[in-house]
């Protein structure tokens, strides 16, 4: 079984192929960058998708080794999304389907996140039957655990994403983007973290009080290190305790972290001293499977295809659609049942 899978959710663009035993031949991604000081438009992300996806989709091929026809299964994120993005990604997957007579099948992006996180974990020998994620990236914030057959989002961010709220304030003290790495850069450098409201709502965070009190504080000559230091520290600490509060309510055996902010090494060193201490162990996901990709659709396609939940080509033009609000627990996981 050979799948090649497309992420189109937000401004990256992946294509991945991964096989039936969880091998990744090809992870390709284009990024759409937008203009200085701007955030992203989802119309001109879409148009970025669909200038670069003919391309991208040859890089895959060429870097797996695999013919057109070798492929037997194509997978698409269904949602949730920006829906301009969303539908590029659909309309690729689409044509593939119908031009090579192979069946469809529909992901949850943010499923695919917890099942390719799973399989790198797996892939380092652990094993989670039922492990506790945190989601952390640009656009989402989440706890997801297995309950009762599905997956359910057990914490959130009330307001901001943590990604978003990095980037934010990265871009308002006149830092590139993405704001993340810089101010993980700028934190080694501080010699005090500043200290800044510290927020949880039960098993909720809510970031929009700290990056206020943060960019106050930088305006009021605090050193730029010691804000960003300040940042992390709260942040993380907040996030830290809504994924310790959900792993211990559902006994979990692991903890995941994965997302693109999962990059970050004081959050991955917090997170592993948490789970240390409860005696269950945890992973993060590396980089190039833990930001938006095309290999963790691939992956995840392949559990919905081998489910008879994948769509076959004569049913695609009518059932092969996007839902830009698709929720964690409305998507089937049967091979977690
Ligand atoms: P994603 O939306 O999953 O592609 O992740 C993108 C987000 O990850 C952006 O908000 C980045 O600022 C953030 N990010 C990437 N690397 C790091 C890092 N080392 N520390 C904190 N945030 C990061
Ligand atoms: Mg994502």
């Amino acid at each position: 079984m050979i799948c090649i899978g497309i992420e189109s959710t937000a401004e990256k663009l992946g294509v991945g192929i991964v096989t039936g035993d969880g091998e990744v031949l090809a992870n390709e991604k284009a990024q759409y960058v937008p203009p200085p000081g701007s955030g992203i438009h989802p119309s001109e992300a879409a148009e970025h998708h669909a200038r670069e996806i003919p391309d991208l989709v040859d890089r895959a091929l060429e870097k797996a080794g695999v013919e057109p026809d070798e492929l037997d299964l194509v997978a698409y994120s269904k949602g949730p999304g920006l829906g301009p993005c969303l539908r590029v990604g659909a309309t690729a997957a689409r044509t593939i389907s119908l031009a090579l007579r192979i069946p469809l099948a529909p992901v949850n992006h943010c499923v695919a996140h917890v099942e390719i996180g799973l399989l790198s974990a797996e892939r380092e020998g652990l094993d989670f039957g039922y492990p506790t994620t945190l989601y952390v990236s640009g656009g989402n914030t989440q706890v997801i655990a297995l309950k009762e057959g599905r997956y359910r989002v057990f914490g959130e961010t009330l307001d901001l994403p943590i990604g978003n709220m990095l980037d934010t304030f990265a871009r308002k003290v006149g830092l590139p983007h993405p704001g993340g790495p810089e101010i993980e850069k700028l934190a080694r450098e501080a010699d005090e973290p500043t200290e800044l409201p510290y927020t949880v709502h039960g098993t909720d965070v809510s970031f929009s009080g700290l990056l206020t009190a943060a960019l106050r504080a930088y305006e009021e000559g605090e050193p730029l290190e010691n804000v960003c230091a300040g940042i992390q520290e709260t942040a993380f600490a907040m996030l830290t305790e809504i994924t310790e509060r959900a792993a211990a309510q559902l006994n979990s055996d692991g903890v995941l972290l994965t997302g693109g902010v999962a990059a970050n090494r004081r959050l991955s060193e917090m997170i592993h001293t948490m789970a240390e201490e409860r005696g269950v162990e945890a992973h993060t996901v590396p980089p190039d499977l833990a930001g938006d990709n095309g290999a963790m659709i691939a992956w995840t396609g392949i559990l919905v295809h081998e489910h008879g939940l994948s769509i076959r080509p004569e049913d695609v033009p009518k059932e092969a659609t996007v839902e830009q609000k698709y929720r964690i627990d409305e998507a089937p996981v049967p091979w977690r049942g």
